[in-house]
């Protein structure tokens, strides 16, 4: 299962529909501060279902709408639609019976997100499953934020404890340990 396209639409500074394709190998993503670099990449982990406003630069997750500019009304409504090619069929079980697929969120002004997977409503928790199965997704150590490298070199040794754990996919265990524990 590979990326394929991102489609943003009212997304923070993205308010005309943009589609951008992600071709195989590496993609890099050029342009002078403040264009928008960071908003698409974000809206990437918003897809997957990262529900924290304060990872998305925000204060309130309505602040990922287009709020307006001098010669634009800001806009009620925001959305992205992730496109995966899965023409070699290793999404996880129960999303495996096509090509493509296709993840969108929709956000409305005080009315929250509503998900689709394949045109079909889905929770929050089922995106953010799908994505986590196939290995990834809106807190996965391979999206690394801007300013993230900085942190971890300033941080606390047990907090990058915590980020190195978390890249070397044990604190799952860690959380069970836990569990087993208090029982
Ligand atoms: P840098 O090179 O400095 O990291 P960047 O290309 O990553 O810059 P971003 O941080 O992605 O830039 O974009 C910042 C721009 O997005 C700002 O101009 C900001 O006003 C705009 N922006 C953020 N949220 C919204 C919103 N909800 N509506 C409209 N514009 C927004
Ligand atoms: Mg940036």
């Amino acid at each position: 299962m590979k990326f394929q396209r991102l489609r943003v639409l009212g997304f923070k500074s993205f308010v005309e529909p943009m589609e951008f394709v992600i071709e195989d190998g590496l993609t890099g993503i050029v342009g002078p501060n403040g264009c928008g670099k960071s908003n698409l990449v974000e809206a990437l982990r918003w897809v997957m279902g990262e529900n924290s406003y304060k990872n998305m630069r925000a204060s309130g997750m309505d602040d990922v709408i287009f709020s307006g500019s001098l010669n634009r009304p800001a806009r009620n409504t925001a959305e992205v639609t992730l496109f995966l090619d899965n023409s070699d069929r290793t999404a996880p079980s129960g999303y495996n019976d096509s090509d493509t697929l296709e993840v969108t969120r929709r956000i409305e002004r005080e009315a929250g997100s509503v998900y689709k997977i394949n045109g079909k409503d889905a929770r929050a928790r089922d995106v953010q499953l799908l994505f986590a199965d196939a290995s990834t997704g809106a807190r996965s150590p391979a999206m690394v934020r801007q300013g993230q490298i900085g942190e971890l070199i300033s941080s606390k040794p047990t907090s990058r404890r915590k980020i190195l754990e978390e890249a070397a996919g044990i604190s799952g265990l860690h959380s069970r340990r836990k569990e087993a524990e208090i029982r």
